[in-house]
């Protein structure tokens, strides 16, 4: 359609739409070579065929919140709970260096064992022995006062995404507590900071619609994140979304694309979900614009334990153990693994 096509060059010209006309063309998208195809080319342009990795550290699966969606929710009494001591994390980081991780993500659920004290320690040590390194957090929200603890320990990035940029929609995904509100304050906290940011959602997540899709598009727009994360909804059997569908493998993939021609310099991770939704969903996510992957560096033991969602992968080529076949697969699709840091590139 050829309107959908000049909604798309104007995207790419100008960096932005309105609401209307991401509604619009969100609502009538079909061809998606089109989109796919310009965003790889804005990709090429500024971080060339290089992917970064990053090594995915699960440090705890206790959480104190009670968010619809994910499976290591409070509520979720079948979850098989574990959080990994600073040795534990120390030993990942070592084996990830020697396999060529030059970054390192510590993720988990809200775990108040991870107290300001406990976090910065941990983070001083990481930085001490790997000085080259960079530590990219997502532990979720916290006041800008531990913030900034954490970001003088020496952390350099965080990982938070918005999840919906509509309120209802967003009080529908989560209990009470948590708001849009306080969940952007954190993520403008963040910024202020001087931490590299990443934001997001997930597609498909019960409730969502164009229209509110359109909005986490502004909001990205808005924030202007350095990351975002997108990757699909699936089900987790034991939360209350158990019985509802799994977003789109294929919308995933658009929204990377159109994501990467709103901010060609974003760093773009191609998920797990996305890997775990569809065969070659990872190298799928690259050819759609995306420059960054994710391995799983967790301990063996309790990489089966931090279920956000069912059947994720987590032993195949996902896993940290197999980054020679995850460098086969993006090498035969015209990629790079590189052994870097890979900082977000700030335009000229
Ligand atoms: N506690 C941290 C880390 C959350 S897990 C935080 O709040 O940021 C990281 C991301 O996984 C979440 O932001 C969410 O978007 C995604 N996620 C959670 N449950 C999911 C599910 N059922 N399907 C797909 N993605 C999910």
């Amino acid at each position: 359609m050829i309107f959908i096509k000049a909604l798309i060059d104007k995207l790419a010209k100008e960096k932005a739409l309105t609401k209307e006309e991401w509604v619009q063309l969100l609502d009538n998208i079909d061809d998606t070579e089109y989109p796919f195809q310009k965003a790889r080319q804005i990709r090429h342009e500024i971080y060339g065929k290089d992917v970064y990795i990053r090594g995915l550290i699960e440090i705890s699966n206790y959480c104190k919140n009670d968010c619809l969606y994910c499976g290591i929710r409070k509520s979720n009494k079948l979850a098989d709970r574990y959080r990994l001591s600073k040795d534990e994390i120390l030993d990942c980081c070592h084996i990830g260096y020697d396999l060529g991780f030059r970054t390192f993500v510590m993720q988990g659920g809200e775990d108040p064992y991870y107290t300001d004290e406990v976090m910065c320690d941990i983070i001083k040590s990481i930085k001490d022995r790997y000085p080259e390194c960079a530590v990219t957090l997502s532990l979720g929200e916290k006041s800008y006062e531990s913030y900034k603890a954490l970001k003088e320990a020496g952390a350099d990035r965080y990982l938070l995404r918005h999840e919906t940029a509509n309120e209802c929609h967003y009080s529908s995904l989560h209990p009470a507590e948590l708001t849009l509100e306080n969940r952007k304050k954190c993520l403008y906290d963040l910024k202020e900071l001087g931490f590299q940011v990443g934001s997001g959602f997930m597609v498909g997540s019960p409730g969502q619609t164009n229209e509110t899709l359109a909005e986490d598009m502004l909001f990205l727009k808005e924030l202007n994140p350095q990351m975002v994360g997108i990757g699909p909804f699936i089900p987790h059997k034991d939360t209350p979304f158990a019985k509802k569908s799994a977003g789109s493998g294929e919308k995933t993939l658009i929204m990377i694309a159109l994501t990467r021609l709103m901010l060609p310099q974003a760093l773009l991770p191609s998920t797990t979900a996305l890997g775990t939704l569809c065969e070659d969903g990872r190298e799928r996510g690259i050819l759609a614009g995306a420059n960054v992957v994710m391995p799983n560096l967790s301990p063996k033991s309790v990489r089966e334990k931090y279920l956000l969602y069912d059947n994720k992968i987590c032993t195949g080529d996902e896993a940290a153990e197999s980054k020679l076949n995850l460098e086969k697969k993006f090498k035969s699709i015209g990629y790079e693994i590189v052994v870097a840091r890979g900082d977000y590139k700030k335009e000229i």
